[in-house]
């Protein structure tokens, strides 16, 4: 059955760093990927709290590279935020930590920011919050601490060898298990428990239906595959199957 066909039900959504590849945010795993320049052992939890300084003076190079402040929403975000608008779309768990989807006008109920969000940064030691922002020239000299109590910050992302939100990842669980589709749009599905969320969709028996412009993980238990660019194929597919007016 085509892709749009599959979606006409409640339909959950993953989405991973290729729906912002066409805002200029590099991906990790694609052909100019992050981690074909970066080691990604660098932006290890454990890393940050043995080599403070060391840790984000990689990570404000890492930031640079992303130009988060730079990029704005394309069509891909822009149409999952008018498909929320649609009683059938369950929600939105993304992977990535741009912010784009909120910058697009995707309502907060129907969002789930499985990793956090890059634009603060937040104490190990008090919990206190600053804007990456303010603290962007001494992350660059490896000298930034809390403003409120000298500790050690953190970007407010999750990092490897840390637990996602369990909150976070609870609500994205009860759409994929409530949904008839799990749509996957953007990701290598490579990156758990995210991927997960499709896996599980699909034991339960929801179709799976995944965007996504090179090979996936998981592309040998999709009902369907979109070998095309996010922000060419979601407007017209999710138009096509009814959840955009
Ligand atoms: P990934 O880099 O592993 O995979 C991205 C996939 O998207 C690749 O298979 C690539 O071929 C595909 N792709 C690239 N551009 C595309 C496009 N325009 N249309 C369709 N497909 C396209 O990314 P992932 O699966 O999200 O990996 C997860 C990790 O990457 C997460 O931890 C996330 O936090 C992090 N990340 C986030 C950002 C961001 O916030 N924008 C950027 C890089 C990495
Ligand atoms: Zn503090």
């Amino acid at each position: 059955m085509d892709a749009a066909r599959l979606l006409e039900g409640r339909v959950a959504v993953l989405t991973g760093a290729g729906v912002s590849t066409e805002s200029g945010i590099p991906d990790f795993r694609g052909p100019s990927g992050v981690w074909t320049r970066f080691d990604p052992d660098e932006f290890r939890f454990e890393r940050l709290l043995a080599d403070p300084r060391r840790f984000w003076t990689m990570r404000a190079k890492l930031m640079a590279e992303f130009g988060l402040e730079r990029a704005r929403p394309n069509a891909a975000h822009f149409a999952l935020a008018a498909a929320a608008a649609s009683p059938r779309l369950l929600g939105v768990a993304t992977q990535n930590i741009d912010g784009l989807d909120r910058a697009a006008g995707m309502p907060e109920a129907k969002l789930a920011e499985l990793h956090g969000n890059a634009a603060n940064v937040r104490c190990l030691d008090c919990g206190f919050v600053e804007a990456y922002a303010d603290v962007a020239d001494a992350a660059a000299s490896g000298a930034v601490t809390c403003a409120r109590c000298a500790g050690i910050v953190k970007p407010d992302v999750v990092l490897f060898g840390e637990a996602l939100d369990a909150g976070v990842l609870a609500r994205a669980e009860g759409w994929a298990r409530a949904c008839d589709a799990f749509l996957a749009v953007g990701s290598s599905l490579s990156v758990w428990p995210a991927a997960g969320l499709a896996v599980a969709a699909a034991e339960r028996g929801a179709a799976l239906v995944i965007v996504n412009e090179s090979p996936t993980e998981l592309d040998t238990r999709a009902d369907a595959i979109v070998r095309k660019k996010a922000g060419a194929a979601l407007p017209a597919l999710l138009a096509e199957a009814g959840l955009i007016a």
